[in-house]
Protein backbone atom coordinates (compact mmCIF):
# COMPACT_ATOMS: atom_id res chain seq x y z
CA UNK A 1 0.00 0.00 0.00
CA UNK A 2 1.53 3.20 -0.88
CA UNK A 3 1.95 5.99 2.00
CA UNK A 4 2.93 9.10 2.59
CA UNK A 5 4.54 11.19 5.51
CA UNK A 6 4.13 14.34 5.49
CA UNK A 7 4.45 17.54 7.68
CA UNK A 8 1.90 20.32 8.23
CA UNK A 9 3.75 24.01 9.67
CA UNK A 10 1.53 26.27 11.13
CA UNK A 11 1.46 30.40 10.79
CA UNK A 12 0.98 33.32 12.25
CA UNK A 13 0.00 37.02 10.39
CA UNK A 14 2.24 39.86 10.83
CA UNK A 15 -0.13 41.93 9.25
CA UNK A 16 -4.26 41.42 8.77
CA UNK A 17 -6.81 44.39 7.68
CA UNK A 18 -10.06 43.79 7.25
CA UNK A 19 -10.87 45.66 4.27
CA UNK A 20 -14.40 44.85 3.27
CA UNK A 21 -17.40 42.99 4.07
CA UNK A 22 -18.46 41.01 0.67
CA UNK A 23 -22.20 40.05 -0.31
CA UNK A 24 -21.17 36.31 -0.12
CA UNK A 25 -20.62 36.56 4.03
CA UNK A 26 -16.74 36.55 3.13
CA UNK A 27 -14.48 39.45 4.07
CA UNK A 28 -11.68 40.94 2.26
CA UNK A 29 -8.47 40.68 3.81
CA UNK A 30 -4.84 42.13 3.57
CA UNK A 31 -2.56 39.75 5.07
CA UNK A 32 1.33 38.85 5.47
CA UNK A 33 1.57 35.39 6.64
CA UNK A 34 4.36 33.59 7.80
CA UNK A 35 4.63 29.50 8.24
CA UNK A 36 6.31 28.68 10.99
CA UNK A 37 7.79 25.11 12.37
CA UNK A 38 5.76 24.06 14.69
CA UNK A 39 3.77 20.64 12.50
CA UNK A 40 1.12 18.31 12.39
CA UNK A 41 2.71 14.65 11.08
CA UNK A 42 0.57 13.32 8.93
CA UNK A 43 0.60 9.85 7.84
CA UNK A 44 -1.46 9.12 4.26
CA UNK A 45 -1.69 5.56 3.15
CA UNK A 46 -3.59 4.48 -0.05
CA UNK A 47 -6.30 1.45 0.44
CA UNK A 48 -8.05 -0.33 -2.67
CA UNK A 49 -11.60 -0.01 -0.61
CA UNK A 50 -12.95 3.18 -1.89
CA UNK A 51 -14.04 4.48 1.74
CA UNK A 52 -11.62 7.52 3.78
CA UNK A 53 -10.90 7.35 7.38
CA UNK A 54 -8.84 9.67 9.36
CA UNK A 55 -7.68 9.24 12.49
CA UNK A 56 -6.78 12.26 14.66
CA UNK A 57 -7.83 11.55 18.26
CA UNK A 58 -7.89 15.33 19.96
CA UNK A 59 -10.50 16.73 21.53
CA UNK A 60 -12.65 19.40 19.18
CA UNK A 61 -11.93 17.58 16.01
CA UNK A 62 -13.92 15.22 14.54
CA UNK A 63 -12.37 11.83 13.02
CA UNK A 64 -14.78 11.47 10.22
CA UNK A 65 -16.02 14.28 7.13
CA UNK A 66 -16.01 16.90 9.66
CA UNK A 67 -12.39 16.82 9.46
CA UNK A 68 -10.82 19.29 6.64
CA UNK A 69 -8.20 16.81 5.96
CA UNK A 70 -11.04 14.07 5.30
CA UNK A 71 -12.54 16.50 2.72
CA UNK A 72 -8.91 17.24 1.02
CA UNK A 73 -8.92 13.48 0.53
CA UNK A 74 -11.89 13.42 -0.96
CA UNK A 75 -11.53 15.93 -3.27
CA UNK A 76 -8.21 14.42 -4.70
CA UNK A 77 -10.03 11.03 -5.02
CA UNK A 78 -12.98 12.35 -6.61
CA UNK A 79 -10.32 12.91 -9.46
CA UNK A 80 -9.57 9.43 -10.49
CA UNK A 81 -11.69 6.63 -11.33
CA UNK A 82 -9.70 3.86 -9.51
CA UNK A 83 -11.84 3.22 -6.69
CA UNK A 84 -9.42 4.02 -4.36
CA UNK A 85 -9.40 5.59 -0.66
CA UNK A 86 -6.85 6.77 1.82
CA UNK A 87 -6.07 6.64 6.07
CA UNK A 88 -5.27 9.63 7.15
CA UNK A 89 -3.35 9.73 10.51
CA UNK A 90 -2.65 12.90 12.24
CA UNK A 91 -1.30 13.51 14.95
CA UNK A 92 -2.16 17.07 16.02
CA UNK A 93 0.72 19.83 17.30
CA UNK A 94 -0.58 22.59 16.54
CA UNK A 95 -3.46 24.03 19.08
CA UNK A 96 -6.67 23.43 17.74
CA UNK A 97 -9.05 26.88 16.57
CA UNK A 98 -6.25 28.88 18.19
CA UNK A 99 -5.45 31.56 14.90
CA UNK A 100 -2.42 29.16 14.00
CA UNK A 101 -4.07 27.65 10.67
CA UNK A 102 -3.87 24.13 12.12
CA UNK A 103 -6.72 22.71 9.90
CA UNK A 104 -5.98 24.59 6.80
CA UNK A 105 -2.38 23.56 6.79
CA UNK A 106 -3.56 19.88 7.12
CA UNK A 107 -5.83 19.98 4.44
CA UNK A 108 -3.17 21.49 2.21
CA UNK A 109 -0.73 18.75 3.05
CA UNK A 110 -3.17 15.93 2.15
CA UNK A 111 -3.76 18.32 -1.24
CA UNK A 112 -0.01 18.35 -1.98
CA UNK A 113 0.19 14.39 -0.48
CA UNK A 114 -2.43 12.96 -2.17
CA UNK A 115 -1.52 14.44 -5.57
CA UNK A 116 1.66 12.60 -5.23
CA UNK A 117 0.55 9.22 -4.10
CA UNK A 118 -2.15 9.35 -7.08
CA UNK A 119 0.51 10.57 -9.66
CA UNK A 120 -2.15 13.08 -10.59
CA UNK A 121 0.68 15.48 -11.26
CA UNK A 122 -2.00 18.49 -10.84
CA UNK A 123 -0.28 21.94 -10.91
CA UNK A 124 0.42 24.52 -7.79
CA UNK A 125 -2.47 26.50 -9.27
CA UNK A 126 -5.10 24.26 -9.71
CA UNK A 127 -4.08 22.66 -6.29
CA UNK A 128 -4.57 26.36 -4.63
CA UNK A 129 -7.89 26.47 -6.80
CA UNK A 130 -9.29 23.29 -4.86
CA UNK A 131 -7.72 24.70 -1.12
CA UNK A 132 -9.77 27.64 -1.70
CA UNK A 133 -12.90 25.08 -1.24
CA UNK A 134 -11.67 24.12 1.93
CA UNK A 135 -10.65 26.91 3.41
CA UNK A 136 -9.41 31.09 2.54
CA UNK A 137 -6.19 29.83 3.97
CA UNK A 138 -5.40 26.73 2.54
CA UNK A 139 -3.66 28.17 -0.56
CA UNK A 140 -1.23 29.90 1.36
CA UNK A 141 -0.08 26.30 2.70
CA UNK A 142 0.00 25.33 -0.84
CA UNK A 143 2.00 28.42 -2.21
CA UNK A 144 4.65 27.10 1.03
CA UNK A 145 6.25 31.20 0.70
CA UNK A 146 6.09 34.07 2.95
CA UNK A 147 2.77 36.18 1.48
CA UNK A 148 0.91 38.52 1.18
CA UNK A 149 -2.81 37.37 1.03
CA UNK A 150 -5.63 39.45 -0.87
CA UNK A 151 -8.88 38.55 -1.51
CA UNK A 152 -10.05 36.29 0.79
CA UNK A 153 -7.06 34.68 0.93
CA UNK A 154 -6.62 33.09 -2.05
CA UNK A 155 -4.71 36.24 -4.31
CA UNK A 156 -1.00 36.01 -2.85
CA UNK A 157 2.02 37.37 -3.95
CA UNK A 158 5.46 36.25 -2.51
CA UNK A 159 6.88 38.83 0.04
CA UNK A 160 10.25 40.26 -0.03
CA UNK A 161 12.96 37.99 1.80
CA UNK A 162 12.83 38.49 5.66
CA UNK A 163 15.68 37.94 8.22
CA UNK A 164 14.40 34.15 10.39
CA UNK A 165 13.34 34.96 13.59
CA UNK A 166 12.40 33.04 16.74
CA UNK A 167 8.67 32.99 17.39
CA UNK A 168 7.14 32.67 21.02
CA UNK A 169 3.71 30.91 20.83
CA UNK A 170 1.43 31.36 23.78
CA UNK A 171 -2.34 30.22 23.72
CA UNK A 172 -4.15 31.30 26.95
CA UNK A 173 -6.92 28.59 25.48
CA UNK A 174 -9.63 30.80 26.19
CA UNK A 175 -12.70 29.97 23.64
CA UNK A 176 -12.84 32.34 20.71
CA UNK A 177 -15.11 31.85 17.84
CA UNK A 178 -13.59 33.20 14.43
CA UNK A 179 -17.24 33.84 13.42
CA UNK A 180 -17.90 35.48 15.90
CA UNK A 181 -14.65 37.74 15.94
CA UNK A 182 -15.90 38.71 12.34
CA UNK A 183 -19.27 39.06 13.13
CA UNK A 184 -18.34 41.32 15.87
CA UNK A 185 -16.15 43.51 13.81
CA UNK A 186 -16.81 46.90 13.47
CA UNK A 187 -15.46 47.86 10.20
CA UNK A 188 -14.03 51.64 10.51
CA UNK A 189 -12.21 53.02 7.67
CA UNK A 190 -8.94 53.81 8.92
CA UNK A 191 -6.31 53.81 6.98
CA UNK A 192 -4.33 50.78 7.03
CA UNK A 193 -0.16 50.37 6.46
CA UNK A 194 -0.11 52.61 2.89
CA UNK A 195 2.60 50.57 1.20
CA UNK A 196 4.53 47.70 2.38
CA UNK A 197 8.35 48.12 2.65
CA UNK A 198 10.12 46.21 -0.34
CA UNK A 199 13.48 45.91 1.89
CA UNK A 200 13.39 43.85 5.90
CA UNK A 201 16.77 44.09 6.92
CA UNK A 202 16.09 43.15 10.73
CA UNK A 203 13.50 41.48 13.11
CA UNK A 204 12.27 45.33 13.84
CA UNK A 205 11.82 45.56 10.14
CA UNK A 206 9.38 42.74 10.02
CA UNK A 207 7.54 44.07 13.24
CA UNK A 208 7.47 47.27 11.75
CA UNK A 209 4.28 46.26 9.92
CA UNK A 210 2.69 44.35 12.67
CA UNK A 211 -1.42 45.27 12.78
CA UNK A 212 -4.23 42.85 13.08
CA UNK A 213 -7.48 44.39 13.13
CA UNK A 214 -9.02 41.25 15.11
CA UNK A 215 -7.70 42.36 18.30
CA UNK A 216 -10.59 45.36 18.41
CA UNK A 217 -12.61 42.70 19.32
CA UNK A 218 -10.55 40.14 21.01
CA UNK A 219 -8.55 42.19 23.00
CA UNK A 220 -11.75 43.97 25.39
CA UNK A 221 -13.35 40.32 25.42
CA UNK A 222 -9.86 38.79 26.65
CA UNK A 223 -7.83 41.27 28.42
CA UNK A 224 -5.40 38.24 28.54
CA UNK A 225 -4.31 38.41 24.99
CA UNK A 226 -2.97 42.13 26.20
CA UNK A 227 -0.95 41.22 29.13
CA UNK A 228 0.44 38.52 27.09
CA UNK A 229 1.65 40.74 24.48
CA UNK A 230 2.97 43.19 27.42
CA UNK A 231 4.68 40.73 29.23
CA UNK A 232 6.36 39.34 25.68
CA UNK A 233 7.58 43.19 25.49
CA UNK A 234 8.87 43.10 28.54
CA UNK A 235 10.64 40.38 28.11
CA UNK A 236 12.47 41.66 25.17
CA UNK A 237 10.33 40.63 21.92
CA UNK A 238 10.82 42.74 19.56
CA UNK A 239 6.79 42.99 18.78
CA UNK A 240 4.06 40.70 19.70
CA UNK A 241 0.80 40.71 18.57
CA UNK A 242 -2.42 38.30 18.62
CA UNK A 243 -2.34 35.52 15.38
CA UNK A 244 -5.46 35.48 13.01
CA UNK A 245 -8.81 36.00 14.76
CA UNK A 246 -7.00 34.76 17.92
CA UNK A 247 -6.53 33.65 20.40
CA UNK A 248 -2.72 32.65 20.63
CA UNK A 249 0.10 35.64 20.44
CA UNK A 250 3.16 35.46 19.24
CA UNK A 251 6.37 37.10 20.20
CA UNK A 252 9.24 37.46 17.69
CA UNK A 253 12.75 37.67 19.15
CA UNK A 254 16.44 37.79 18.22
CA UNK A 255 17.86 34.51 19.15
CA UNK A 256 16.37 31.99 20.66
CA UNK A 257 17.80 32.23 24.49
CA UNK A 258 15.54 35.71 24.69
CA UNK A 259 12.39 33.59 23.30
CA UNK A 260 13.25 30.84 26.12
CA UNK A 261 13.28 33.48 28.63
CA UNK A 262 9.65 34.61 27.73
CA UNK A 263 8.47 31.11 28.05
CA UNK A 264 9.24 30.48 31.36
CA UNK A 265 7.75 33.91 32.70
CA UNK A 266 4.37 32.91 30.51
CA UNK A 267 4.48 29.69 31.77
CA UNK A 268 4.81 29.58 35.22
CA UNK A 269 1.55 28.54 36.98
CA UNK A 270 -0.46 28.95 34.11
CA UNK A 271 -0.24 25.74 32.36
CA UNK A 272 -0.88 27.59 29.04
CA UNK A 273 0.18 25.85 25.84
CA UNK A 274 3.77 27.57 24.68
CA UNK A 275 6.56 27.08 22.24
CA UNK A 276 9.47 28.67 20.91
CA UNK A 277 9.84 27.48 17.36
CA UNK A 278 11.75 29.47 14.36
CA UNK A 279 9.95 31.01 11.45
CA UNK A 280 10.27 28.63 8.08
P1 LIG B 1 -7.43 29.94 11.30
O1 LIG B 1 -6.17 30.50 11.84
O2 LIG B 1 -7.34 29.57 9.82
O3 LIG B 1 -8.68 30.70 11.66
P2 LIG B 1 -7.55 28.09 13.43
O4 LIG B 1 -6.14 27.73 13.73
O5 LIG B 1 -8.15 29.17 14.27
O6 LIG B 1 -7.64 28.50 11.92
P3 LIG B 1 -8.22 25.29 13.24
O7 LIG B 1 -7.27 24.71 14.22
O8 LIG B 1 -7.91 25.11 11.81
O9 LIG B 1 -8.48 26.85 13.54
O10 LIG B 1 -9.67 24.66 13.60
C1 LIG B 1 -10.90 25.30 13.36
C2 LIG B 1 -12.02 24.27 13.48
O11 LIG B 1 -11.92 23.30 12.45
C3 LIG B 1 -12.04 23.50 14.78
O12 LIG B 1 -13.22 23.79 15.45
C4 LIG B 1 -12.00 22.02 14.41
O13 LIG B 1 -12.98 21.24 15.02
C5 LIG B 1 -12.22 21.99 12.90
N1 LIG B 1 -11.30 21.05 12.20
C6 LIG B 1 -11.62 20.22 11.20
N2 LIG B 1 -10.55 19.54 10.78
C7 LIG B 1 -9.51 19.93 11.52
C8 LIG B 1 -8.12 19.61 11.53
N3 LIG B 1 -7.59 18.69 10.69
N4 LIG B 1 -7.34 20.22 12.43
C9 LIG B 1 -7.86 21.15 13.28
N5 LIG B 1 -9.15 21.50 13.31
C10 LIG B 1 -9.98 20.92 12.43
Amino acid sequence: MKSLTLLAPAKVNYLLEVIRRRPDGYHDLRMVMQRVNLCDTITITLTETPDISVNCGKRGVPDGPGNIAWKAARAMLDLTDHGQGAVIDITKNIPVAAGLGGGSSDAATVLMGMNELLGLGLLEQRLMEIGVTLGADVPFFIFQKTALAEGIGEELTTMPAMPAAWVLLVNPGVHVSTAWVYRSLQLTNRAGLDKLPELFRSVEDICSIFSNDLETVTIPAFPVIAEIKETMLREGAAGAMMSGSGPTVFGLFRDRESAERARNVLTQETGWFTAVVETI
